[in-house]
């Protein structure tokens, strides 16, 4: 029987430490053990939807510090915690508690034990930029698209047809880019979309292209804006563009400011696959030092 509080999470605020109670610990397999904290600065990758990778780091003990090799989400239903891949149902779902599982290899700490957690600064600020690009790149995508469509859709955050929410298949940020997969198959021609317009890629490109390069080193703000503390609470990535303020939800970690960007673009490949054609976005972002 578990009993445990939602874990309250600091890094949409930018957090990288924080001063932490051990609430529960778990085994795990290759002899590793899960630590539940309180509240904690670590981002975990999200089971369901894992587009930003975990942050690592340390956490600091009375008795030395442990290596958080990875961090993982959790959900207690019924008083049994099940963790990361083993996950059955999106963050948030009703009637389940989310903790963050901070994976490490080692002598668990104790219930109750006080820990400082550090987050590794370094990769955490290259997929913060990994992550903003990745947002943008899909804005700027959308708008290139935009005339490809015959009918209404769905609008994205900036009011272009969202073909990125339409027809995205999976996304992964990395540091200081990201990876975005795309599927126009039977279902997105008949929303009428007319993929004809992948026959000149290298314009389609060139449009998005353009766009990022007039968001890059503007003076917007960007920030997670949110409603409660918790894993599982509601959180929106708000960026201040040229054209307006954009929102959409995200429950990972970002750039402060446009101004911050140097330089950022994206690359295309379409390929013929079953039943229709699948689009790959590589986003590449600079962040000036
Ligand atoms: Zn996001």
């Amino acid at each position: 029987m578990t009993e445990l509080a939602p874990t309250v999470v600091t890094y949409p605020d930018g957090a990288l430490t924080g001063s932490s109670t051990v609430t529960h610990v778990t085994p795990l397999a290759d002899g590793r053990t899960g630590v539940v904290l309180d509240s904690t600065p670590f981002h975990p990758v999200d089971t369901a939807w894992p587009d930003q990778p975990a942050d690592t780091g340390i956490l600091s003990t009375p008795d030395g510090d442990l290596r958080v090799a990875t961090v993982v989400t959790g959900g207690v239903y019924d008083g049994d915690l099940v963790v990361g891949e083993d996950l059955p149902v999106r963050t948030g779902t009703e009637g389940w508690t989310f903790v963050v599982v901070h994976v490490v290899d080692g002598a668990a700490p104790a219930v109750g034990t006080a820990v400082d957690a550090q987050v590794d600064g370094g990769l955490r600020a290259a997929v913060s930029a990994g992550h903003t690009a990745c947002h943008l790149a899909s804005l700027a995508l959308d708008a290139a698209l935009a005339d490809a469509w015959k009918k209404d859709v769905p609008t994205d955050a900036a009011g272009h047809p969202a073909f990125d929410m339409l027809a995205i298949q999976t996304s992964r940020i990395t540091e200081y880019g990201s990876t975005d997969v795309y599927r126009i198959g039977k279902s997105l021609r008949r929303k009428g979309f007319d993929t004809a317009v992948f026959d000149d890629l290298r314009a389609v490109e060139a449009r998005a292209n353009a766009t990022l390069a007039g968001w890059a080193g503007a003076p917007g703000a960007i920030g997670i804006h949110r409603e409660d503390t918790t894993l599982a609470g509601r959180r929106t990535w708000r960026c201040e563009l040229p054209e307006g303020t954009v929102e959409l939800p995200c429950g990972g970690t970002h750039l402060s400011s446009l101004a911050e960007i140097e330089a950022m673009s994206i690359a295309l490949e379409a390929a013929e696959v079953p039943g229709g054609v699948e689009l790959t976005m590589t986003t590449v972002i600079r962040v000036a030092p």
